[in-house]
């Protein structure tokens, strides 16, 4: 029997406000084990942690059980509290009498009682706790970064700069991401070109930086320290080393003149050659062929890229290949798109070339756009001379159709494109129906101000309900104005859709590869909202950008030199301790069924001949050997085997089930 202490925090009043405090401690004295149970105002304070390590050294503690906040809180401070006075860090329970008990009754009677229960289940396992002992092990110092966009960019860079290497894995021909497509950013109204471009360049030339472009991640084995990533670089038919990015290529292929292949870059506003690099800019300035459209992959007629390549670049042997590389941490930096817009035929984005989402105006008014810069329509090239924005096209939504989060970067962008607009145009007539126009951020009030006041862009507080072609050739808008109470009947020129950010299309398989947790809306989840924003739940897997949440591009820059921080501290190590609460078989009753390695996540089970000997048992069998080093404690071996034979240090089976058994007594 354990000689067990019970330390009861009041968190203030987050749990004394609901929890008797005093009365589960007077209760929990008498549980099997317990010799010693006290309260305190702050557990987790310097104060609280003495009182700990005073009890223990006092009353020759073996066990302990603090009932507090949820162990992802503070689990580690009291495990190193105990460590501090000898206690082997592994005979510490928590019972979460906070999240789980005062923040979610009212009642204080019940909430106390149930107080009582959880620290009754944690006493129980801590008798049947054994000290563990945590292993090592080394950490490859390379990072990776998944998305080349202005998150991933940054993060890259600031690693590298740290002095260690980084791979980026960017599955489009160049890196660059959204970003890349835009005139000008808010809230500055600097070049985006002129500010991204730099940096592309510098991740290209950086001798730390290694960049896969037009590459995929493919499979992720190991753990923190010890990633193995395999990447497939898809096969560009272009001779990286070879070409000199002249666009000779990309000038003569037949295809171009046509116009038939939609650009991917220009959102389909133009047509590209099937040789082709997404934009001028592009790094690297290195072409790809898209085999899917390509005369010569089709039908094995042309060939001409290959004819009047000056450095005989082009291959149309090139296969995919695969490299599998260690990593020792891994940015998910896979950022966003706008949602698909078929479900909004109210807005009539699907029936007229009049009707275009931000990002395809952001490409109609940029120098290097399908227009030259020029703002035109698309059905007719002459210049807009009334244009109505509309907020909010999927976001804020309660519906299923859209989305209930708010996308945070439309309006100051529609202000950004209204001001564009009117610096070049000033005739032109902008209206914007908005819903609540939500400007927080560093001279983003000022900005959207600006817009008003200065620019004289008539914003109206209300929803569009409908936009409706007409025969010649405008669009009405029907909408109401909430704040003057009337129906609005708008005839305009163009109509520019807001529409809502998603994570980028291929995140939920990203996720489970990495085995790293998104939310409802597919957003990666931090490992806590507030203290630790740039880290996954999983341990070595890091966020930056879009990819976690909408966010501009200032706040995409401060994430991702947060990450890179944390990726740094991370490869700084040489050795990282390893959770010793690891599964282990007991060969006396495994069969070696393979159910256990099937559902291993973590691939750290194998087979091996192993002789057995127990009451009535001696002989050689297959039976199961976890690798302590891969595995991660998920349990998922001990809920699967038939046998029960594979059980998990710390979260024994017979732990479990005695404290359910206390719960239900
Ligand atoms: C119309 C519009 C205008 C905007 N204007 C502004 C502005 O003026 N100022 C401002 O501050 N913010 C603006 N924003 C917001 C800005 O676009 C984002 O803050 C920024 O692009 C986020 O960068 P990111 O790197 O996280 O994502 P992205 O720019 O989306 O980059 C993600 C990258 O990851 C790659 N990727 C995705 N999946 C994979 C995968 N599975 N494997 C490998 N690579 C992958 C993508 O190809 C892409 O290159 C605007 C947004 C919109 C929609």
């Amino acid at each position: 029997m354990q000689r067990i202490g019970v330390f009861v925090c009041h968190c203030g009043t987050n749990i004394a406000a609901t929890v008797d405090v005093k009365k589960v401690v007077e209760l929990v004295r008498f549980e099997p084990g317990v010799v010693f149970a006290d309260d305190y105002m702050y557990m987790c304070s310097e104060a609280g942690q003495e009182k700990i390590v005073a009890a223990i050294k006092e009353h020759d503690l073996t066990g302990l059980v603090i009932c507090s906040c949820s162990p992802r809180m503070h689990e580690k401070t009291f495990r190193s509290c105990a460590e501090k006075a000898g206690l082997n860090p592994y005979m510490v329970e928590v019972a979460n009498i906070r999240e789980q008990c005062s923040w979610i009754h009212k009642d204080r009677e019940e909430a106390t009682e149930k107080a009582v229960i959880l620290a009754r289940a944690a006493i129980a396992k801590v008798n049947l706790n054994t000290p563990l002992q945590e292993g090592e092990s080394p950490v490859t110092k390379r990072a990776l970064i998944i998305g080349g966009g202005i998150a991933g960019i940054q993060t890259a860079l600031d690693i590298a700069d740290a002095g260690y290497e980084v791979d980026i894995v960017e599955r489009e021909p160049s890196i660059g991401g959204r970003m890349s497509q835009f005139d000008k950013t808010f809230p500055t109204l600097d070049c985006a070109s002129c500010i991204l471009t730099p940096k592309m360049v510098e991740v290209n030339q950086h001798p730390n930086i290694t960049l896969y472009t037009y590459s995929e991640v493919e499979g992720v084995s190991g753990y923190v320290g010890n990633f193995d990533v395999k990447i497939r670089k898809k096969a560009r038919s272009v001779d990286m080393a070879a070409c000199t990015g002249c666009g000779e290529c990309q000038a003569k292929c037949p295809l171009g003149k046509m116009g038939k292949i939609p650009s991917e870059f220009d959102r389909g506003l133009r047509g590209r050659s099937a040789i082709y690099m997404p934009f001028a800019q592009a790094v690297p300035a290195v072409p790809v062929i898209d085999r899917e459209n390509c005369t010569y992959f089709k039908t094995g007629k042309c060939g001409v890229c290959a004819k009047i390549c000056p450095s005989k670049a082009i291959d149309y042997e090139q296969k995919d290949e695969i490299v599998t590389v260690k990593y020792g941490a891994i940015v998910v930096a896979t950022g966003f798109d706008i949602i698909n817009l078929d479900k909004y035929g109210e807005y009539a984005y699907n029936e007229s070339p009049d009707v275009i989402t931000s990002i395809e105006l952001e490409r109609l008014m940029n120098a290097s756009g399908p227009t030259g810069g020029h703002l035109e329509r698309m059905s007719d090239h002459k210049q807009p001379k009334d244009i109505v924005f509309i907020q909010c096209v999927g976001s804020r939504c309660d519906d299923e159709k859209g989305k209930p989060y708010c996308s945070k970067v439309c309006c100051m962008y529609t202000a950004k494109h209204a001001m564009l607009i009117k610096d070049h145009w000033p005739d032109t007539n902008i209206t914007v129906f908005y819903i609540d126009v939500r400007t927080p951020g560093k001279n983003f009030d000022e900005f959207y101000r600006r817009a008003v006041e200065q620019y004289h862009v008539n914003y109206v507080k209300g929803q569009v309900g409908k936009v409706i072609p007409q025969p010649d050739g405008s669009l009405l808008v029907q909408g109401v104005d909430l704040l003057d109470n009337k129906q609005i009947m708008k005839k305009t020129d163009m109509v520019v859709l807001a529409a809502a950010v998603e994570p980028n299309k291929g995140v939920r398989k990203i996720a489970t590869m990495l085995t790293a947790s998104i939310d409802n809306n597919d957003f990666l989840t931090e490992a806590h909202a507030k203290l630790r924003p740039v880290e996954s739940p999983t341990a070595g897997i890091f966020l930056s950008g879009m990819a976690q949440g909408p966010k501009d591009i200032p706040e995409t820059v401060s994430q991702a030199g947060a990450a890179a921080v944390k990726v740094v501290g991370l490869l700084a190590k040489d050795k990282l301790k390893t959770n010793p609460c690891t599964a282990k078989c007991d060969p006396m009753f495994c069969n070696g069924c393979s159910t256990c390695a099937n559902v291993c996540p973590y691939g750290a089970i194998t087979y091996e001949d192993q002789q057995v000997r127990g009451p009535g048992v001696n002989e050689t069998r297959r039976v199961a050997v976890v690798n302590n080093a891969l595995c991660q404690g998920c349990g998922a071996c001990t809920s699967a085997c038939p046998s029960g034979a594979m059980d998990l240090q710390g979260f024994s089976n017979r732990q479990i089930t005695t404290e359910v058994d206390s719960i239900c007594r």
